[in-house]
């Protein structure tokens, strides 16, 4: 067995070349250390009086990783009403859900959410429909609620992910909110939850401006507050060159501003934080093979064809994400580590490209979805290619039907070094299921 290790992580080899016996490529692995570290960074975020971080589950929805995260003390943050029965048919409680929704459940689903709610789980209006569509039921459940805010700015890494400004409308815009208000004092609707969420990646500075904004709503608005919630958005380091957000000192920061509003008012706000990027992005490695390389003649370019591209992991596609290469032999051999430095000599300029029919199918594109080139080490057909950062928005975002490929098994590197399987592959057969013949 090999000690060697790749990245930033130093994730172990030895799991990925491991993998060649069990079960064929592409697959998801995920380093349960990992998660739990970083559990661990948001468990003790400072605080003043207070603090429950919710994982955002929309990030990586997967049953064991749920269970795991929730085991080390994290809330759940919900972005559907299916995603509040996944997360209860993976046996979390109610009570540590809050579901922020742009759904407005109706029929069958609203009497769902009545019921979600009468036990216990918490209720974010998003809304003047969705409010108005829970008033009349707060005898079945309760009279207590969450409200988004939408803020009218925000931050994100691209335009995609900004959830604050114009162009987005996530949350009660700051001008119907008369409109909420009003509506809630003739119905009995108390919100003792306050919510904004700015977007995903975003800036520390940004993150900052939005507490001092939040809690000016809360002191203008919300006399009944107990709760405030800060959203998600936490950056995490990807690439070398990246740096992750610095959770103690917004922690820091918020702590300081929560006191002074004590000083203020006299209340005390509990806070709550929605991370779902830092938990889980660097634990998660997509492992691919090298199917085949290409050359599109001599003023082209020289391709490398995987056996896993968008339907396994869509952000390159959609946000020009850049995620960290690592190329291993069959036989456990590094031979391309991003996080290490190489004689440039030795590096060729390289494009990435999936199997499917689409020439945005590519790991190497720009913010304008160009393909571009990627300096790393030439590798033969065969070899692991591995794509670092995959644990965030990757195995939970992706159109893994297209092309009719099968959805992946997911491994979990346990603390102990064992690869235990936590989501087989998708059979032929569950891709077609549901079909109807002529
Ligand atoms: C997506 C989302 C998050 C998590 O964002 P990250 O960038 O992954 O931390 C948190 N809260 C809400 C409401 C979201 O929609």
């Amino acid at each position: 067995m090999s000690d060697k290790t790749i990245g930033q992580c130093n994730f172990p080899v030895n799991a990925i070349t491991e993998l060649a016996d069990k079960e064929v490529t592409p697959v998801y692995i995920y380093d349960q250390k990992r998660i739990e570290n970083r559990c661990e960074v948001f468990m003790n975020m400072p605080n003043a009086f207070g603090i429950l971080p919710r994982f955002a589950m929309k990030a990586n929805s997967s049953r064991a990783l749920l269970q795991l995260i929730t085991s080390k003390g994290l809330g759940i943050d919900a972005s559907s009403l299916n995603e509040v029965r996944r997360a209860h048919l993976a046996g979390i409680p109610y009570s540590k859900i809050l579901l922020t929704t742009q759904e407005a459940p109706t029929g069958s689903d609203l009497e769902d959410l009545v019921v979600m709610i009468k036990n216990g789980l918490k209720y974010n209006v998003c809304s003047l429909t969705q409010l108005k569509n829970i008033a009349p039921r707060i005898n079945e459940c309760t009279n207590k609620f969450g409200i988004r805010i939408h803020p009218g700015v925000g931050s994100g890494e691209s335009a995609t992910r900004n959830t604050g400004d114009k162009y987005s409308c996530f949350g009660i815009h700051l001008t119907d909110l008369p409109k909420a208000l009003s509506f809630a004092k003739d119905n009995g609707v108390i919100f003792n939850l306050v919510h904004v969420h700015i977007g995903s990646g975003g800036d520390p500075a940004v993150w900052k401006e939005n507490i001092d904004r939040e809690l000016g709503f809360i002191y203008d608005y919300f006399p009944d507050a107990e709760t405030v919630n800060f959203g998600g958005g936490f950056k995490e380091a990807r690439m070398p060159g990246d740096t992750a957000a610095d959770v103690e000192a917004l922690g820091n920061y918020a702590k300081e501003k929560i006191i002074e509003f004590q000083a203020k008012t006299d209340r005390k706000l509990k806070m709550e934080v929605e991370p779902g990027t830092y938990i889980v992005a660097n634990s998660g490695y997509l492992v691919t093979k090298v199917a085949d390389i290409k050359q599109t003649g001599a003023d082209g370019f020289t391709f490398l064809v995987l056996n896993g591209g968008m339907e396994v992991n869509s952000r390159p596609l959609l946000y020009g994400s850049q995620h960290p290469f690592y190329i291993v032999t069959p036989e456990g051999e590094v031979v391309f580590d991003q996080f290490k430095q190489y004689d440039e000599s030795s590096l060729k300029e390289l494009i990435v490209v999936g199997r499917c029919c689409e020439s945005g199918d590519s790991y190497t594109l720009d913010d304008n979805h160009t393909i571009i080139t990627r300096d790393m080490k030439m590798p033969s057909i065969g070899d692991y290619f591995i794509v670092g950062g995959a644990g965030a928005y990757c195995s939970s975002m992706t159109p893994f039907n297209y092309n009719s490929h099968q959805q992946i098994a997911e491994y979990l590197l346990t603390n102990d070094g064992k690869l235990k399987l936590i989501r087989s592959r998708q059979k032929m057969e569950q891709i077609v299921v549901n079909e109807l013949s002529l």
